[in-house]
């Protein structure tokens, strides 16, 4: 059998290997320290905050202590924890800092990061979250209940206004004995000082009502306190909505009356966000361009001397590079980037930005899992967040494995196994790595999905995995070669589902469109309506060039007015959604609505983006025959025919497990991973999350 030695292991993952001064000198901009007066961050790299999960768990300040102390030995310059309550108004059960007996458990953390790195910083996010809390105890300006919120606010009397002022100030001062450098306050997202701040949540008619100098009174009294209390020589960051994307935003003159009365008022940095969680246009979903945002950090810099940090779809280090050479900020914030790769500022330090385990924004198992109440992970790196449970040891026992099927679970599994010292060979029936990831990337808005299989083509070259396209490993070739154990990942094929006519030549397969080896009609029936019908139906829906890649087309098609900056970035500017070039049907078996199992935090731009484009989503459908006049379905009871000349099969996938029972037949040691091994519901993250899982512990 071909073997290797495990390749460039050796030369160890994660430790410099070369001269570190002379690899940032690619990217001199984002490895230039930036001088606060009072102490310097060492480069211009923040890994923004993220709320995880870890912050309630049982152990969690523990395990927050490793994550954030993993990605500090990894050379980020600064880190800003997730959002942290300073009282009992924004929850009763999240994580608090509002007494001396909350100070221990922050105490791990900064420890833990100072001692991975003195010098890198890390400041606590002071999260109130006021019209959103989870709890009938939540505070307002004003009574007014947010689209997303669960209750309707108790509106804060004066005295109410100067508790929520004090509560924040305490907060920054436990921070800063908890040995924080600093901390940020969140204006923006919906929360309370953003509601304070615009006129449709804000109805008051004292001095936090009316004018706009009285809306951010809040805002300002809460920096000149926290500055009063915690002297000069501490961080203060203020979050600021520079676009709201809410109807009846803030104005760009409010925004920069505001940054400067922030400034005044001491502030160290201003950080720029671009939304309100109840805000209907995405900001950080894989459709979203990168830096798409990144302009109006820009034209805020012009007018503050604080240094300014821009964010959102910065996920490789080139794009921060662009960005800090640009002029368009001072600091960048990646909070996904450093989830899915928590060495990616020490890999670009050391010229292998072809390494960088690149966030694809997904949100899978990021977003959706935070905001489901369930622990943050990353689709890509099941480690995030797992760091004290799942780590990659070196092997006391090298096992000569083979792996079938190079989709994310072989992928996943190859790799892991391979670094820790086993010798692997993937084997790939196919002329290509990645499986269903290269139908995925084909899909408009999906392109960044191409990364992940530049990163592992990547890494099974520095693993030194003995990779055989084009080769099919059937039980023979597999006992000839004398493997410790197989690990079958084959993967999954498309179900096709017992209708009468599924035969007629109107039928094609979603591999087959979407790799455009078949034509599509004008008139077209999508049958199933999972994460495939939704892609199948945004590519033969879409014309033109992907507004993914494009900023401008991807301003239109959300109503975004990046030139004129109208009240919240949208305030009255109609999206110019393309209409479909095609007339499209999606069609599902269930009464739930269509789409309703997409993604937490992005299905509903994929709704709202087909409704858009006119396609027609049906549900409680029955499917009767196919034949030359459409497709026959039944609808409570009664027979339609859609008058369609293309039938796309979508309706989930089987399992391929031919070589398993071969191997297995044959009493190999065989283990099935991925969509091999469970086919329903399966998808990337659960392929990678088992894979990497069982490639540790063998
Ligand atoms: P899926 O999500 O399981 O959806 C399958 C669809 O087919 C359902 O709408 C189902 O609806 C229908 N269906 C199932 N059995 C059928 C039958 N016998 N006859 C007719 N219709 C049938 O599977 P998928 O769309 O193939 O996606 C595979 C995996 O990849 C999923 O886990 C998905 O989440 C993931 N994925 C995710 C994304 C994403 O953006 N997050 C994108 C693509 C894929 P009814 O049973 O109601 O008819
Ligand atoms: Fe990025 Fe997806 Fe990982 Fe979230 S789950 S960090 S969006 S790759």
């Amino acid at each position: 059998m071909h073997t290797t030695a495990g390749g460039n292991r050796d030369r160890g993952l994660g430790k410099p290997t070369g001269n570190i001064s002379a690899m940032t000198a690619q990217y001199p901009k984002l490895f230039e320290p930036l001088d606060l007066g009072f102490t310097t961050i060492k480069n211009r790299s923040i890994m923004g905050s993220m709320h995880t999960g870890l912050e309630e768990a049982e152990g969690g300040f523990d395990r927050m202590a490793r994550y954030f102390a993993e990605r500090a030995a990894a050379g980020i310059g600064m880190i800003i924890t997730g959002g942290i309550a300073p009282n009992f108004e924004c929850s009763r059960h999240g994580a608090m800092l509002a007494t001396q007996d909350d100070v221990p458990d922050h105490r791990k953390v900064t420890q833990a990061v100072h001692a991975a790195d003195p010098d890198v910083k890390i400041c606590m996010q002071i999260l109130h979250s006021g019209p959103l809390a989870h709890t009938p105890d939540l505070v307002a300006p004003s009574p007014v209940k947010s689209r997303i919120g669960r209750y309707v606010p108790n509106e804060l009397d004066y005295d109410g206004v100067q508790k929520q002022i004090n509560d924040h100030v305490q907060c920054a001062v436990l921070a800063q004995q908890a040995g924080y450098d600093g901390v940020e306050v969140i204006g923006s997202a919906g929360y309370l000082i953003s509601a304070f701040l615009v006129e449709k949540t804000n109805h008051r008619t004292d001095e936090y009502g009316g004018s706009f100098e009285n809306r951010m009174r809040i805002a300002v009294e809460i920096i000149e306190r926290t500055r009063a209390a915690v002297g000069e020589n501490f961080i203060l960051i203020f979050r600021i909505a520079a676009m709201d994307m809410l109807q009846g935003g803030m104005s760009w003159e409010e925004i920069i009356t505001l940054a400067k009365a922030l400034e005044k008022a001491g502030v160290t940095i201003i950080s720029t966000h671009f939304t309100w969680h109840e805000s209907a246009v995405p900001t950080i979903a894989t459709m979203v361009p990168r830096a798409a945002f990144t302009s109006v950090t820009g034209r805020l810099r012009e007018h503050v001397c604080v240094p300014v940090i821009t964010s959102n779809r910065i996920n490789m280090p080139h794009v921060a590079e662009e960005v800090l050479e640009s002029g368009e900020a001072d600091l960048v914030s990646m909070a996904r980037p450093l989830l899915a790769d928590a060495e990616f500022m020490l890999k670009a330090a050391e010229g292998r930005e072809d390494e960088i385990n690149t966030c694809i924004a997904c949100n899978q198992a990021c977003l959706d899992h935070t905001m489901s109440g369930r622990m943050t992970s990353c689709l890509v790196n099941p480690r995030a967040c797992h760091e004290t449970e799942l780590n990659y040891e070196p092997t006391e026992a090298v096992k000569q494995i083979a792996v079938i099927g190079a989709g994310p679970a072989g992928l996943a599994y190859a790799t892991v196994a391979a670094e820790r010292g086993h010798n692997v060979v993937l084997f790939e029936a196919s002329d290509t790595i990645g499986g269903q990831f290269n139908l995925a990337k084909r899909i408009p808005g999906k392109e960044e999905f191409s990364e992940t299989l530049r990163y592992y083509s990547r890494m099974l070259e520095v693993l030194g995995v003995d990779l055989r396209l084009n080769t099919y490993a059937d039980a023979d070739t597999l006992s000839e070669e004398g493997f410790d154990h197989v690990v079958v990942a084959t993967g999954v094929e498309p179900r096709i589902p017992a209708i009468e006519g599924i035969g007629h030549e109107k039928v094609v397969s979603y591999i087959d469109v979407i790799r455009g080896t078949v034509d599509v009609g004008q008139k077209v029936a999508v049958i199933g309506a999972g994460g495939i019908g939704f892609d199948v139906c945004e590519l033969i829906s879409h014309s033109g060039k992907s507004s993914a890649l494009d900023r401008d087309l991807f301003a239109a098609e959300w109503g975004i007015d990046f030139e004129n900056h109208p009240r919240g970035g949208v305030t009255g500017v109609e999206p110019q959604v393309p209409a479909s070039p095609r007339d499209i049907t999606m069609l599902q078996r269930k009464d739930s609505k269509v789409g309703a199992g997409l993604g937490k935090t992005t299905g509903w731009t994929h709704r709202l983006t087909l409704a858009r484009r006119g396609i027609k989503m049906m549900n409680s459908v029955e499917y009767v025959r196919i034949d030359d006049a459409g497709l026959h379905i039944l609808r409570d009871g009664e027979p339609h025919c859609l008058d369609v000349d293309t039938v796309i099969l979508c309706a989930g996938q089987e399992s391929l497990r031919t070589v398993y029972e071969a191997a297995d037949g044959r009493g190999l040691v065989a283990e099935l991973i991925g969509g091999a091994y469970e086919a329903a519901e399966l998808d990337a993250k659960a392929a990678i999350y088992q894979a990497s899982h069982s490639a540790a512990a063998i």
